[in-house]
């Protein structure tokens, strides 16, 4: 099969370079151009990142020579050699909805990091074994705009997938009340502990725009299966490289047992019959062990696009609460990204592409 020619923006970030990494040996995409800010570009990929490299792996060699284009300069360039680009750039949010929208009016799928378009409503905001059926905005979008063949698709926060993942089997118990604490690695922020010394030996109780983000995002998720249900949400910078971790307590109108909460769980994997590439074989890993999940034994299960949980056990004042966690930068990110072309490919909507 011949691959699809995908493009990286903001490839020389944190979520840039795990987009490089795990599409490197891709049975479908193959990445054939580079973007990041006007003073990267002109330079060869590996010059451009330097030391900000942080991935255990080296730079792919067809990679590490290729010239980094600018995201927004050079986008008649990147347009005519891709079919769809992966975003990931951190710059003013109406300059990204801006530079999106332009790539999908020359005909480029976009399947965005960032927060930019989470709430344009023609936009789907897409966890593919959550809602996949939202994909079907898309006709809408691009009906709105003229688009024949380019669209946008963004995924929501890397906080919440901790924990929607973990709720949406329990949708039908009628959750009312969710109350979630999350602690979130640095990578989150696109720093490292080196490079964020205020993060040694210490934790921050506050990140910046995230509490309203873990409460809102999955309601649009749901859709309407969210009738009736408040989050609240306090989300907590830890010092750990890569992993977010969610404390979760749940209350329901029809309280289910513990036994049909973890079968809830273990048989959720909706997305098994397409196999897709980056699907993890289980989806959900309950975790028997009172001391699981925990970070560093755990955020990489299913190559770091499976969710783990443990410590289910009763409320004092909601019903039942739990530990999640997933991998911020793969399943949260570059990772669940992935997941979503791969979604958008074998529902025939990269088709008019190729
Ligand atoms: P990052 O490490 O700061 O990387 C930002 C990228 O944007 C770099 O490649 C940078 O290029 C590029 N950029 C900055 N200004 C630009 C401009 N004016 N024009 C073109 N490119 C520009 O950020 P990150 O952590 O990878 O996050 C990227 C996006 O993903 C953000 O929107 C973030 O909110 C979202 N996200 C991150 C995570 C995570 O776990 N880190 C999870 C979910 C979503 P230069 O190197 O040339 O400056």
């Amino acid at each position: 099969m011949k691959k699809i020619p995908v493009g990286i923006l903001g490839a020389t970030g944190m979520v840039g370079q795990r987009f490089i990494t795990l599409l490197k040996d891709h049975p479908w995409f193959e990445v054939v151009c580079v973007a990041a800010s006007p003073k990267s570009a002109g330079k060869k990929y590996k010059d451009a990142v330097g030391d900000r490299w942080v991935m255990d792996e080296p730079i792919p060699k067809n990679i590490a020579n290729m010239k980094v284009l600018a995201a927004e300069e050079d986008m008649d360039q990147i347009a005519k050699q891709v079919s769809l680009v992966f975003s990931a750039l951190d710059m003013d949010k109406d300059k990204i909805r801006k530079i999106e929208n332009e790539f999908a009016s020359h005909g480029v799928v976009v399947v965005s990091n960032n927060s930019a378009h989470r709430w344009t409503p023609d936009v789907p905001m897409i966890i593919p074994e959550i809602n996949p059926d939202h994909l079907q905005l898309i006709k809408v979008q691009q009906k709105n705009h003229g688009w024949e063949n380019g669209f946008v698709v963004v995924k929501p926060n890397c906080s919440i997938q901790s924990y929607v993942p973990l709720i949406t089997p329990l949708l039908t118990f009628q959750p009312k009340k969710v109350m979630v604490t999350t602690l979130q690695a640095v990578s989150g922020a696109g720093k490292t502990l080196e490079g964020w010394p205020q993060m040694q030996e210490n934790v921050i109780p506050f990140i910046g725009g995230e509490e309203e983000k873990s409460e809102k995002e999955p309601l649009k998720i749901w859709g309407n299966e969210a009738k009736g249900i408040k989050i609240t949400a306090t989300c907590i910078r830890v010092p750990l490289e890569d992993g977010h971790m969610a404390s979760v307590a749940v209350s329901f109108t029809k309280k289910p047992t513990p036994s049909q909460i973890k079968n809830g769980w273990k048989n959720f994997n909706p997305l098994k019959s397409l196999k897709l590439p980056s699907s993890p074989k289980h989806f959900i890993t309950y975790f028997e062990e009172e001391d699981r999940p925990q970070t560093r034994l755990d955020r990489d299960l299913g190559n770091g696009m499976g969710i783990s949980v443990g410590r289910l056990r009763e409320d004092t004042i909601l019903d039942y609460k739990f530990v999640g966690l997933s991998h911020n930068t793969i399943r949260g990110a570059a990772g669940g990204a992935i997941l979503t072309a791969e979604l958008l490919k074998a529902k025939g909507y990269l088709d008019g592409k190729n």
